[in-house]
């Protein structure tokens, strides 16, 4: 489970996490949504501790992030964000094999969790596993990067618009692959996105976030029954 209790985040004087209460359950699909500078990306990165609250906290099962060695916090946390990051002078096999060689994993269990990955994510059969990040499709990369951030099977799993650039198709393809993932191995995922669709499509429970506040948090039907306020009608309606 994570908690995020009465976090505020400022740059200045302005607070682009204001005060912002939030649970989100082990094994939940939450999605993240709201328009661009609402602050989804600093609160995704407040988890992982790449960026730092000035008040509240944030709890991972019970324990303040801050307590926690970052290497360590890190290694139970996976992060896939649009600009992918590929190594460009490791293989696709090598990129994803990364954290899990961290850790010491013997290599056939690499091997193992190599070829389960690009299966799950519908890259066998595309020949990739000895290609190196330049030669594949930005759809392809996009995979890569999620495999990588999956590998060493992290408890939680952050992903901002991580198929943002994509084309529909190839996106609808990845949005299935996030949930087929998510069904397989329950791991507890918070998507960020802007596009309301998405959000819809993709959440178990969605938060929409304005100007660093939450204004509903709430499963898809809920938003769309039972708006908190005219603002939530509005993005939900796609008036935004
Ligand atoms: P987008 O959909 O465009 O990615 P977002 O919801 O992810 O937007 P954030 O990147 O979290 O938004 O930014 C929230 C606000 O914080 C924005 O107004 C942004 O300009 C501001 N901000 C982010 N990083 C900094 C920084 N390092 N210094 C000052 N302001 C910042
Ligand atoms: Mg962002």
């Amino acid at each position: 489970m994570i908690e995020l209790d009465h976090v505020t985040r400022r740059y200045g004087e302005t607070a682009v996490i204001d005060d912002l209460s939030l649970r989100i359950e082990g094994g939940e699909l939450f999605v993240l949504v709201g328009p661009s500078g609402s602050g989804k990306s600093t609160l995704l990165r407040t988890i992982n501790r790449l960026i730092s609250i000035d008040d509240g906290a944030i709890r991972i099962d019970g324990r303040d992030v801050r307590e926690v060695p970052v290497a360590s916090l890190r290694r139970g946390i996976g992060y896939a964000i649009q600009s992918v990051g590929l190594f460009p002078h490791r293989t696709v096999a090598e990129n994803i094999a990364t954290v899990p060689r961290l850790l010491g994993w013997p290599a056939a269990r690499i091997r193992a969790r190599v070829d389960e990955l690009i299966a799950m994510l519908q890259l066998d059969g595309e020949n990739v596993l000895d290609r190196y990040p330049h030669a594949l499709s930005g759809g392809q990369q996009q995979r890569v990067g999620v495999a990588r951030a999956l590998a060493a099977e992290p408890a939680i799993m952050l992903m901002d618009e991580p198929f943002g650039a994509l084309d529909p198709l190839t996106r609808d393809a990845l949005q299935s692959s996030i949930q087929a993932i998510h069904a397989q191995t329950g791991t507890t995922i918070v998507f960020v996105t802007h596009d309301m669709d998405e959000a819809l499509r993709l959440g178990e429970r969605i938060g929409l976030m304005e100007s660093g506040r939450l204004l509903q948090v709430g499963t898809p039907l809920e938003l769309l029954r039972d708006p908190a306020c005219e603002r939530v009608r509005a993005f939900v309606g796609g008036e935004n």
